[in-house]
């Protein structure tokens, strides 16, 4: 029976020490009720840091057995760890850069990065004393991003998930850490990568693409023969807690309490931990504007804020704090009287009931961070709002405003906007209060954290079964074996062989793509065979296969089909093709030569082809896709095809297919043996246009019509090899 194993940073336990006793008592966030489905049942366990530092190995050991017994396994950090792991690297560099402050708020310090590695292998080490085979790991956060790797090194096969719980960062943000690629790669261990919204996932695929040899299509991103699936699963809350919260006695008695404090002003919430991130400070500049440009709501609304104490040891928190107190104090000042404050400050935490109050009694709740990776808050007000009351006033720079689309969205930095959405939000009509909320109220029940944590769950299962189905197409020991027995078996045999990216990988400049003395050898001795029909056949142009292949015993086909060739004969090409469309078309290709540095047009006989290897990441992709669109009518019109290659946008004659040339060649004798191999789109003609008997292979791991897969040219050499005798590499 396999099991699943959450790992996090932080334990969901509170271990308290009363003597020289310890106890330990399960918390219970968003996230540790969420996963409160998977962890508590069977075998399956949540390996973490349980929030201090133990050094007593008796300690340790009692704390471990009372832990086993609420499925948690601990993972033991000592104080230099807690400094410089997750101190330092997470909170003092990862969390400023991914916040979008990163001028003034990060250190990077070799030392800290040590401890990051050191300590997720730490992690590393427990997961790997429980897990077996088949076991399903789930990641998560920013602490421990290296961490999906180091698993993916010691367990290959096992399902890894990872979810990142704050931004994942434009890519500009992200160079700038020094240790970009490691965290990349390490991360890239998962098979499923999640965020909160699908601009993470954007940034993510761009950061990934442009800083590691990678390619990514849609969500999905290839590393070796690996495939990544990156999506965006928005956390949810515990609607149901939330929802019903309100009706206990003990709520609505402090609820009741509030209201009767606060009834001759209209409340604005607002709860937060102490972090730049939040925008406490703009917040409170933007309330003091308000009571500056309006005095007349001065004694008719009041800020309850809550700062939740967070980090305060470090100087920049320290300093935050100060800030905010006396900002605070300066509005209370300035604006109070003998029977209202504007401001009532708190800077603790408080019990769940009593946030429940105060999200069922705030008229507004006022939630501005300059960045989030979701916001909870938001989501637990309007949980909390039975009566279907009370406005939102939400930062698009939070997560959470992609799903909450009914709340009064505001840019944080914009005084002006959120002074004028708190006055909105206070004269919003009832009615239309209820529509808001009703509408969010409607999202954040459905989407709520089981909904989550199943989503993930299931999409993680699928990927995995989407790799496994690749893998038992992977041209393995087995089928090489029985594809070997048949060649063996046949005497009258064709073998169809694609070029670039089938035989020889691509170079940025195609020129230096030549065959190497290996590759002669292997077709010289599948040539000298003679049950064995050898086909080159490529996109390249004939001039170019003729300077390579003319001596030897193989039947050329370039330019996709157009140009023909037999050994000991001269070229001749499909009768009745033009190429007066080149005249529209070149100019065309010319524009965008002229605007994309390091792009080329290559001109064959009956084809253009636009390459942009060489063109700055993205750019390329984006011009193809512009160029694809601007020839879509001319294309057609013209009878011509537009074929998007690896890097390359080629326009060529409709006639010409590499499916239909092979065919051809097929259709001439009674072959008893086919084989093709090929590596992209072009060749997926000729997999379809191939009797069922054949043997046909895709080189590198994307979708297509063929049979099995190869990952790549070195593999494609060592399977022809085998046909003959073994070819030593040179
Ligand atoms: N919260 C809490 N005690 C408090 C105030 C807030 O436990 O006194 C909780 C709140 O209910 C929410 C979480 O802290 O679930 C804050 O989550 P959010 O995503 O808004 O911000 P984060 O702190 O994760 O950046």
């Amino acid at each position: 029976m396999s099991k699943t194993i959450i790992v996090s940073n932080r334990l969901p336990v509170k271990i308290s020490k009363t003597g020289d006793e310890y106890t330990s008592a399960t918390s219970e966030g968003g996230l540790a009720t969420g996963l409160g489905s998977i962890y508590k049942q069977g075998d399956n366990k949540w390996i973490g840091w349980p929030g201090l530092e133990i050094t007593e190995e008796a300690d340790q050991k009692t704390i471990t057995k009372q832990l086993a017994e609420l499925s948690l396994v601990p993972v033991f950090l000592d104080q230099e760890e807690i400094n410089q792991y997750y101190e330092g690297f997470s909170n003092e560099i990862l969390w400023p850069v991914f916040h979008y402050y990163t001028s003034t708020y990060a250190v990077y310090r070799q030392s800290n990065w040590e401890y990051y590695n050191a300590v997720n292998e730490k992690f590393r080490d427990a997961v790997l004393a429980i897990a077996e085979p088949g076991d399903i790991i789930w990641i998560h956060d920013y602490q421990l991003m290296l961490l999906p790797e180091l698993v993916r090194k010691k367990m290959p096969e096992v399902s890894i998930g990872f979810f990142l719980h704050i931004p994942f960062p434009s890519h500009e943000m992200f160079r700038l850490i020094p240790w970009r690629k490691e965290l990349l790669e390490g991360m890239l261990g998962a098979d499923l990568i999640g965020f909160h919204t699908f601009d993470d996932v954007r940034h993510f695929l761009g950061a990934a693409t442009r800083i590691l040899p990678v390619s990514s299509s849609a969500n999905v991103i290839t590393c070796g023969d690996r495939s990544v699936v990156v999506e965006s699963f928005p956390m949810g809350i515990d609607y149901n807690k939330y929802s019903s919260l309100p009706l206990e006695p003990e709520v609505k008695e402090q609820a009741a309490q509030i209201k009767d404090a606060f009834k001759d002003t209209k409340l604005i919430l607002s709860i937060d931990r102490l972090d730049y991130s939040k925008g406490i400070l703009q917040r409170l500049q933007a309330f003091e504007q308000l009571l500056q440009l309006h005095p007349e709501y001065c004694g008719k609304i009041t800020l309850y804020m809550i700062v939740v104490p967070s980090r305060d040891t470090v100087p920049q928190y320290a300093h935050l704090r100060d800030e905010i107190d006396k900002r605070v104090g300066n509005i209370n000042a300035l604006y109070r009287n003998m029977e209202w404050a504007p401001i009532h400050y708190y800077y603790r935490s408080f019990p769940i009931e009593t946030l429940s109050a105060l999200y069922s009694s705030a008229d507004v709740c006022l939630v501005t961070p300059m960045r989030d990776g979701m916001n909870l808050v938001s989501k637990e007000y309007a949980a909390s709002r039975t009566g279907n009351d009370g406005v939102l006033i939400l930062s698009e720079m939070a997560g959470a405003s992609k799903e909450l689309i009914e709340s009064i969205i505001v840019n944080p930095n914009n005084t002006n906007e959120v002074c004028e959405a708190i006055l909105k939000a206070i004269k919003m009509p009832a009615a239309e209060q209820k529509r808001r909320m009703q509408a969010m109220r409607q999202l954040i029940s459905k989407f709520n954290i089981s909904h989550w944590v199943k989503i993930f769950m299931d999409r993680l299962k699928e990927v995995k079964q989407m790799q496994r189905s690749m893998q038992t197409r992977h041209v393995s020991f087995g089928t090489e074996q029985s594809i070997v027995n048949r060649y063996n078996k046949t005497k009258k045999r064709i073998i169809f062989l694609d070029y670039d990216g089938t035989l020889v990988s691509f170079k940025s400049n195609i020129n230096q793509a030549a065959p190497d003395k290996h590759l002669y050898a292997i077709i010289d001795k599948l040539t000298d065979d003679p049950a064995n029909d050898v086909v080159l056949i490529s996109g390249r142009k004939h001039e170019n296969l003729n300077d390579w292949f003319s001596d030897k015993k193989i039947y050329l086909i370039a330019e996709h089909g157009a140009w023909f060739k037999q050994q000991n004969t001269s070229w001749h090409k499909i009768s009745g093709l033009t190429d007066s469309w080149k005249n529209d078309i070149y100019p065309i290709l010319e524009t965008y030569v002229d605007r994309t540095p390091g792009s080329f047009i290559e001109e064959k006989t009956y084809s253009l082809v636009w390459h942009y290897r060489k063109a700055d990441g993205g750019l390329g992709e984006l011009r193809a896709n512009e160029l694809m669109n601007n020839l879509k009518y001319l294309a057609s019109d013209k009878g011509l095809q537009l074929l998007p290659g690896d890097k390359v946008l080629e326009v060529k004659n409709m006639e010409i297919n590499k499916g239909k040339a092979a065919l051809m060649l097929v259709e001439k004798k009674d072959y008893d043996f086919i084989i093709a191999l090929g590596d992209d789109y072009t060749d997926e003609d000729i997999f379809k246009a191939l009797p069922d008997s054949a043997v046909t292979i895709k080189v590198g791991g994307n979708l297509s019509a063929a049979k099995f897969y190869l990952r790549n040219p070195l593999e494609v050499r060592k399977l022809l090899s085998s046909f003959v005798e073994e070819v030593p590499v040179q």
